[in-house]
């Protein structure tokens, strides 16, 4: 039984209510149904279902309902007709990739990716006879002048990791039309709160759940949401029989984070906004890149294709890596850790840990300083926060 899923509610309402799947038991909150099967009434049933004549769960791998309710909410929040939830972001990324493409067939990306997915498509697709070509897509006429005819999908993130730098998503999907390929979006540092790649062209949006979906470092998770042909015709079966569905248990702690993903990412980005200012005034700090900033070197495409500006900041420190160590170590109530999106603010080195991997030339060309730091802003009071910061920068002189 579902209720208050058809109408135009608005998006906090929907996190709250939408793709709920009531039991008979009439459960107030979304029950997890841990089960890998499911039984027919009569043998006529079971034909039915599996011929797909009548609705209803088969295997879990397939679909199941805990699972079902965060697809069909992620759906209404985003605006899209159909979702496969995974076991995790990259699990998104990568059956969203494969599910697609055949030997012979091109892949066109920004190569300011995350580092997976460059192993993705830098490494496995040509294992498969797929080419790819990687290009600077902060600038438009690269994607123009890398599209090929047998170009079948493009993949950019924006903001890109970790240097926050936006692509402009309605530009790059009318680049994809002109050939009839699919473009894909990595919305996850965006969020689905602050930008709708669909609405602006995309073809399909990928997320990992792990991030600010759940943002309280509980559980992995990630979705895959397009319309309901392209799930038909590319996605479906490549999901069923490879197998990187979400587990339930997991659909229903993303579920909860859901109801509160609002308040926290609004929370976050007020109190980012604030901490961006700040280190933009500091004289130890070179540089500060946020999306919410006037002095965003894409300030233009950001007013054009966000809602709001993010709970992620990049800044530089003057003294290299030396500074950006020692205010690491100098941080009290600030976290040292890869992840992001959490509801503990996490810092992290990009040049030693996260694009550690990419050469002193990549790095370069991405424009990963050896004093660059990424900071993900938390629920912490900002006041704590600021005077973290202030403390550290002292000590990183
Ligand atoms: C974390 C992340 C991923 C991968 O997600 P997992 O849930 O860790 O597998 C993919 N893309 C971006 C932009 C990410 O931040």
């Amino acid at each position: 039984m579902t209720k208050k899923t058809t109408r135009n509610f608005r998006p906090a309402t929907q996190l709250v209510h939408g793709g709920t799947l009531r039991s008979p038991f009439g459960e107030t909150s979304e029950a997890i149904f841990l089960t890998q099967g499911f039984v027919y009434d009569s043998a006529e049933a079971a034909e039915a279902r599996f011929k797909g004549e009548e609705p209803g769960f088969i295997y879990s791998r397939y679909a199941n309902p805990t699972t079902d309710m965060f697809e069909k909410r992620m759906c209404v929040l985003e605006g899209a007709e159909d979702a496969r939830a995974t076991a995790s972001g990259m699990a998104a990324v990568a059956a969203a990739i494969l599910c697609q493409v055949r030997a012979g067939d091109h892949v066109l990306a920004a190569r300011a990716l995350f580092g997976s997915c460059r192993y993705v498509i830098e490494t496995l697709l040509p294992k498969y006879g797929v080419d790819f070509t990687l290009i600077d897509g902060s600038k438009i006429e690269n994607w123009e002048q890398a599209i090929r005819p047998n170009t079948k999908a493009l993949f950019l993130e924006s903001p890109t990791n970790p240097t926050l730098e936006v692509v402009d998503i309605a530009k790059v999907a009318a680049i994809a039309n002109s050939v009839g390929a699919k473009l894909i979006v990595d919305n996850v540092f965006a969020t689905p709160l602050f930008q709708k790649p669909l609405e602006l062209g995309a073809h399909i949006v990928v997320y990992s759940a792990t991030k600010h979906i759940d943002g309280q470092g509980r559980c992995l998770g990630g979705v895959i949401l397009s319309d309901k042909e392209w799930i038909d015709e590319n996605l479906h079966d490549y999901f069923r029989h490879t197998g990187p569905g979400l587990s339930p248990f997991n659909a229903w702690t993303l579920l909860k984070g859901l109801e509160t993903l609002p308040l926290r990412v609004h929370q976050q980005t007020d109190s980012a906004g604030k901490l961006a200012d700040f280190l933009a005034e500091h004289p130890n700090v070179a540089r500060v890149i946020y999306p919410g900033r006037a002095d965003h070197p894409q300030a233009d495409i950001i007013a054009k294709q966000m809602s709001g500006g993010s709970t992620l900041i990049a800044f530089d420190l003057k003294g290299g890596k030396k500074a950006a160590f020692a205010f690491e170590n100098a941080l009290q109530v600030i976290l040292i850790s890869n992840n992001l999106g959490d509801s503990k603010s996490l810092i992290t080195h990009p040049a030693t840990t996260t694009h550690k991997n990419l050469s002193d030339e990549g790095r370069a060309e991405a424009g990963i300083t050896d004093g660059m730091l990424r900071l993900s802003v938390g629920l912490e009071d900002v006041n704590d926060l600021i005077e973290d910061i202030e403390v550290a920068l002292k000590a990183a002189g």
